[in-house]
């Protein structure tokens, strides 16, 4: 607690990983922490997926941020929408809020979905990147099967289809469940309607799934998609999106009354006002994690454009880097408040790089020798890993609970549509 005395002010933007890693360890660090968000929870991105299709509640992915920082009497919260960030004048605003100044500023704002100018992705597909996101994909799939359950003609239309944009983990882990959803329990729920004819579309622009994995695991991933009657289709680019169909490049196009974004990311918005040049549409930093001219201002996570000390390559927009990212800014703030001391430079370790394709399949590589898993091995090491990283005991509890539920029943427990202005 203070004693009154001016301490420094460290503003953190964004209640990312990056920014709760930061936070978590100023803890013990001489100065006062301001933590903004413009939400009031921390959201899970690696399960949102599993929000959209049925498998968690919305509160089980996002976690209340006030309760992840209890006890840190140097922190306070406020939940507040960014405007501007003014370097110079080292004061950021607000929409919402009176502008803060600061002594340190971390921004870690994550990033967009990026849709690449491409003719209705906008309007009509559902990125995966937030969770209102993932609860407005759920509530268009349910309300689509609804309707279909009055009017099974809208099935032979081609709009309960399913086309997927993006062969990444995203695209992957959502055509999976969704396959599940479809075709494991949605017959139960829906007799009337033959749920064999629905079709679900996997469009990939390279050449392959999970381009970050090697050829072998790439091939792994479409064989197990295609064995769950997921249609992969690979070296082929969307140029159009309507909301009953999706037009390929060819010019062919395919039905589908809901189209899925995971292709693309770009930065936030308030990337702009930092006067950085964008580097691949991140802000680049220094290995101190810090802009070029400004060694009181940090940026982490996705917006950021990290280069490890160690390797010199340029680090994946991760969950795991963001928050190795933040933590090592706490501890650098820390270092040089507390203990007076130079900080070090960022070195990221990585623990592993994975992928679900749901039950029982999924793709991993452990370190340090880079040994490929697939398979039940690789989707039990997904299932303990998210588990552990899953924020807060009560979140993990309540995944714990339902991926049981799911696993033994077939069942999904998070399936029902409510919304506060529905008549009572
Ligand atoms: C579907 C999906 C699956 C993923 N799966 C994995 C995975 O399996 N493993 C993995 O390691 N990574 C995964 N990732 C990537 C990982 O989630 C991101 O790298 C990570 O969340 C980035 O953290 P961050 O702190 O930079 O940003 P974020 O986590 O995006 O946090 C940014 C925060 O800033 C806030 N914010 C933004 N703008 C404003 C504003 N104007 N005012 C106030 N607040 C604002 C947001 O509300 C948000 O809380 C996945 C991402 C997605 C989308």
């Amino acid at each position: 607690m203070s004693d009154g005395t001016p301490r420094p002010k460290v503003l953190i933007l964004g209640g990312g990983f990056g920014g709760i890693g930061a936070a978590r360890k100023l803890r013990k660090a001489p100065v006062d922490v301001m933590l903004v968000d413009r939400h009031d929870y921390h959201t899970f991105q690696p399960l949102l997926y599993q929000v959209a299709t049925d498998t968690l509640d919305p509160e089980t992915v996002g976690h209340p941020i006030r309760e992840l920082v209890h006890g840190q009497d140097n922190l306070d919260f406020a939940q507040a929408t960014i405007s501007d960030i003014d370097l110079d004048a080292r004061t950021v605003s607000f929409q919402d809020w009176e502008p803060q100044t600061y002594d340190y500023l971390v921004i870690g704002l994550g990033a967009l979905a990026h849709f690449f100018g491409t003719p209705g992705a906008e309007e009509h597909s559902f990125p995966l990147y937030t969770l209102p996101h993932a609860i407005r994909l759920k509530e268009h799939l349910l309300r689509r099967f609804e309707a279909a359950a009055k009017d099974p003609s809208l099935a032979d239309d081609g709009q309960l289809d399913v086309v997927i944009v993006g062969g990444g983990p995203t695209g992957v882990e959502t055509a999976g469940a969704l396959s599940e959803l479809f075709h494991a329990v949605f017959p139960g729920d829906y007799p009337s309607l033959d749920l064999s004819a629905v079709r679900i579309t996997l469009v990939e622009h390279g050449d392959r799934l999970l381009a970050m994995f090697d050829e072998g695991i790439s091939e792994y991933t479409a064989d197990t998609l295609r064995e769950r009657q997921v249609t992969v289709r690979l070296g082929e680019k969307v140029a159009e999106i309507a909301d009953d169909h999706v037009t390929l490049g060819s010019g062919e196009t395919i039905r589908a009354g809901t189209t899925v974004w995971g292709a693309g990311l770009q930065p936030n918005p308030l990337a702009t006002t930092l006067g950085v040049e964008l580097v691949r549409g991140r802000v680049p930093v220094t290995e101190h994690l810090h802009l070029a001219h400004h060694p009181e201002v940090f940026v982490v996570g996705d917006l950021a454009l990290t280069t490890d000390s160690v390797t010199g390559e340029v680090l994946p927009q991760l969950g795991s880097v963001a928050l190795q990212a933040g933590e090592h800014v706490g501890v650098t703030i820390d270092r040089m408040e507390r203990k007076h001391k130079d900080p070090h430079p960022f070195h990221y370790v990585d623990k592993g790089t994975m992928a679900t394709i749901g039950r029982k399949a999924a793709v991993a590589v452990v370190p340090p020798h880079h040994i490929t898993l697939t398979g039940r091995a690789a989707w039990a090491m997904w299932g303990a890993v998210h588990l552990a990283l899953l924020t807060g005991g009560d979140s993990r509890m309540a995944a714990l609970s339902n991926w049981f539920w799911s696993f033994t029943t077939h069942d999904r427990p998070s399936r029902v549509l409510i919304h506060p202005d529905d008549e009572d």
